[in-house]
C-alpha cells in the first residue's frame, strides 16, 4: 500500500490518535523517565507505534519484526496494492468460479459485514469499482469528477448480495455473482493489523502495552508510568497540533475515521471529495462530520463501524451509538469550527483520572 503512504504523506498526514501515553494525569511530563521498548514504522499505507513498558525479549528490533509478521498477514490477505494478495488475486478474476481463500479472509469479510449490517450496511467492501471511480484505488486521482452515468454503471456491482463466502468441508471460499465485483477491505487493514500485534502479544504474556495504526488503537494494563494508556482524537483543522480530545480507552479498542486527511479537490469548482463513500448514493460523503470514533471489543469491529459511522453522520452515528450502548465520539464542522459531541457511553473515556487500573 506504499503509493497511498506516499498520498498521505504528500498531504501531510497524521495519525487519527496521537499517542501522548507518556504525560502524567494531567499532562505534565512524568519526573521518572520510566522504561519501555518502542517500536515505530510503517505498514499498510500509514505508521505504527507500539509501546511495551518494561523489557521485551530480544528489545525493540524483535518487537519490530515480531509486529511486522503480523502485519505482513494482513496485507497478504487485504492489500489492494499487493498484487499477490488474496484479494487482488479475487479481484482480478473475470469469473463466479469460487475461489479457496485462507479462513482468516473469510473471517474477516464475514465480522465486517455483520458489523456493517448493524449500521444499515453503510460499511460496504464491494465498494472497490466506486472507490476506484473517484481515484480513492490503486489508479490514482482523476482528473475530473465522474458523470452520473459512470457512478451508476459502477454502482450496479457494489452490494453485500454481489459475492459471497462459502464453506465446503471447512475450507473457505470466496465467489463473484458479478465478474466486475471489486473487494475492498482497506478500511479495516489498521484494526486487523492492531488486533494481531495485540493478540501476538497476550499469547507472549504481556500485560501492558499500547498499539496503534494509524487511528486503530489497542491497549492493555498500564502506560510506562503506571496510568492509564492515554490517546488523542487528532485535530481535524490542525491535524499536527494538539490532540482534540484526550481518550483513555481502557482495556478496550479505539478507532477513528476522518474525513479531512485523504480528498480530492476538484479544480473546476473547488469542491472537496472525501474518500468514505456512501453505498446508497455512490457519493462521496457530503455533511459536516468530519471525524468519527468508536470504542468496542477489537478493533476490527470498531473499524468496521467507523467508517459505516461516518457515512450516517454525526446525529446517527450518536443515535445508534445510544441504542447499541455503544462509545461514540464524533467531530462535526459548525460555522467553520469543530466541535466535539459525544455520547454518554463514551463519558468514562473521556475521565482518565478516575479510571481504576484493572
Ligand atoms: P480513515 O482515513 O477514515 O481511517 P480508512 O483509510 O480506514 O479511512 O478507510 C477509507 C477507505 O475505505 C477508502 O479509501 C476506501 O478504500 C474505503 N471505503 C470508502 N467508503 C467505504 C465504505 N462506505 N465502506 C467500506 N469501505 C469504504
Ligand atoms: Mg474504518
Amino acid at each position: 500500500m506504499s503509493l497511498k503512504f506516499k498520498m498521505l504523506a504528500a498531504l501531510g498526514f497524521a495519525l487519527s490518535a496521537t499517542l501522548i501515553s507518556a504525560c502524567g494525569p494531567d499532562g505534565s511530563a512524568s519526573k521518572q523517565t520510566p522504561t519501555a521498548v518502542t517500536v515505530a514504522g510503517q505498514t499498510m499505507g500509514t505508521f505504527y507505534n507500539i509501546t511495551i513498558p518494561g523489557d521485551y525479549p530480544g528489545g525493540s528490533a524483535q518487537l519490530k519484526q515480531d509486529a511486522e509478521a503480523q502485519f505482513a498477514q494482513v496485507i497478504d490477505a487485504i492489500s489492494t496494492f499487493d498484487k499477490q494478495s488474496e484479494i487482488s488475486r479475487f479481484n482480478q478474476r473475470k469469473n463466479s468460479e469460487p475461489m479457496q481463500v485462507s479462513t482468516y479472509l473469510a473471517h474477516v469479510i464475514e465480522e465486517v459485514n455483520r458489523q456493517s449490517l448493524r449500521i444499515g450496511g453503510a460499511t460496504e467492501i464491494s465498494i472497490g469499482p466506486l472507490v476506484n471511480l473517484w481515484g480513492f484505488g490503486t489508479d490514482g486521482r482523476p482528473n475530473k469528477v465522474p458523470t452520473e452515468q459512470q457512478i451508476q454503471a459502477a454502482h450496479n456491482y457494489v452490494g453485500m448480495d454481489k459475492y459471497a463466502v462459502r464453506y465446503i468441508g471447512g475450507v473457505a471460499f470466496l465467489e463473484k455473482r458479478d465478474p466486475r465485483v471489486q473487494l475492498d477491505l482497506s478500511t479495516v487493514g489498521e484494526g486487523l493489523g492492531a488486533d494481531l500485534v495485540a493478540n501476538y502479544l497476550d499469547s507472549k504474556h504481556i500485560g501492558n502495552y499500547l498499539v496503534s495504526i494509524a487511528g486503530a488503537i489497542r491497549t492493555k494494563g498500564l502506560n510506562p508510568s503506571g496510568k492509564p494508556w492515554r490517546v488523542g482524537i487528532v485535530n481535524p483543522v490542525n491535524p499536527d497540533g494538539q490532540p482534540f480530545a484526550v481518550v483513555c480507552p481502557h482495556q478496550e479498542a479505539m478507532s477513528t475515521a476522518g474525513s479531512y486527511r485523504n480528498y480530492f479537490v476538484d479544480k473546476a469548482t473547488g469542491k472537496r471529495y472525501s474518500h468514505i463513500i456512501d453505498p446508497q448514493t455512490g457519493h462521496p460523503i457530503d455533511h459536516h462530520t468530519v471525524s468519527v470514533t468508536v470504542i468496542g471489543r477489537n478493533a476490527l469491529v470498531t473499524d468496521a463501524l467507523d467508517t459505516g459511522l461516518m457515512v450516517l453522520g454525526a446525529d446517527k452515528a450518536l443515535a445508534w451509538g445510544d441504542a447499541q450502548e455503544t462509545p461514540i465520539y464524533v467531530i462535526e464542522m459548525q460555522d467553520g469550527k469543530p466541535v466535539g459531541r459525544y455520547n454518554r457511553y463514551f463519558e468514562k473515556y473521556l475521565k482518565c483520572d478516575t479510571q481504576a487500573a484493572e
